[in-house]
């Protein structure tokens, strides 16, 4: 009887993987089709100086709005664009997306409003033309308002196309973040070789400080390294007062997180921290 159940294990598992590829292979497809269609879209989620509550720039995060699946998270189809060779594409689309609301928003509160676009190794080492910088000088918006993100990943093995590509950002005027800093490698030995702006610590230290000593640690030590390296520091998934708190006394310069917001589509963006007219732009 155990052998028969595990046969029968076995053959619902390969059925499940089965439709599991197929499901891959689907969505491959229809992510195709997605950017035509209009399914992709930019959220924006602000980030927040702690010691003042005010705004200081936002994140442009991909949205993927599936006719019947609804809603596909990111860290499930940017592998997929990837892997199919779709990820050149969406980048550069969400790339401009974010450079016009940087353009928009500069123009709004009449000063540089600054929007951070990820970029995943993958996209750096595609073959095909970056066009990123040449793109900002043909609608006339300083580089400074924009900041690319990148993960550690990048920097361990940096290949001399890779090393280019960031001096050419770099002379051009955008800053660069490092992301989800602390859950990799952290060798840490690359950030005195290339010239980053912020550093960004994985939420996966913020979501435990506050019950986790040894998290709260780890956050802090980090907090002091990237300020004795000229860096300024952003927390990730802040949800709570007391997180907000711990940060802040530990000197976090920023912080982003549901706390202050959640990743907002364009127009009630604007609306919420572009256009209102309060100086202060949330409550806590
Ligand atoms: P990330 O760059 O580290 O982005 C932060 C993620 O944390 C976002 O997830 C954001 O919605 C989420 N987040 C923000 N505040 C909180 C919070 O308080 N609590 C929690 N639990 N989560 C919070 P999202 O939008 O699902 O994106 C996931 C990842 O997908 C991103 O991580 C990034 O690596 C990737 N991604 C998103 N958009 C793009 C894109 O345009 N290009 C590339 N290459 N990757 C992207
Ligand atoms: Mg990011
Ligand atoms: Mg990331
Ligand atoms: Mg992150």
């Amino acid at each position: 009887a155990a052998k028969n159940n595990g046969k029968n294990q076995f053959s619902y598992f390969t059925r499940l993987m089965d439709e599991r590829a197929h499901q891959r292979l689907r969505l491959i497809n229809e992510l195709r089709m997605a950017l035509e269609l209009g399914q992709l879209s930019v959220a924006y989620q602000p980030v927040v100086e702690l010691a003042t509550r005010r705004i200081i720039k936002a994140e442009a995060l991909l949205r993927w709005n599936h006719p019947y699946f609804g809603n596909v998270e990111p860290a499930y189809f940017v592998p997929l664009a990837e892997e199919a060779g779709l990820i050149t594409e969406i980048g550069d689309w969400i790339f401009r997306e974010a450079a016009a609301s940087a353009k928009r928003w500069s123009g709004a509160l009449g000063t540089a409003f600054q929007i951070g676009i990820n970029k995943s190794p993958i996209q750096f080492l595609s073959k095909e033309q970056d066009t990123w910088v040449e793109y900002l000088r043909e609608v006339d918006l300083p580089a400074q308002n924009i900041t690319v993100e990148i993960t550690e990943g990048l920097l361990l093995h940096a290949s001399s196309e890779v090393c280019e590509r960031l001096l050419e950002y770099r002379d051009a005027g955008i800053q660069v973040a490092l992301d989800d800093f602390g859950v990799g490698y952290s060798s840490m030995s690359y950030l005195k070789k290339f010239d980053i702006d912020y550093l960004k610590i994985d939420q996966s230290f913020v979501q435990d400080m506050e019950d986790d000593e040894n998290s709260r640690t780890i956050a802090e030590s980090i907090i002091v390294m990237a300020h004795r390296l000229g860096l300024k520091v952003i927390a990730e998934g802040v949800e709570t007062l007391r997180q907000r708190e711990i940060l802040n006394e530990a000197g976090c310069d920023y912080g982003q997180g549901y706390l202050f917001s959640k990743p907002l589509a364009a127009p009630e963006f604007e609306r919420r921290f572009i256009r209102n007219e309060k100086p202060t732009f949330y409550p806590h």
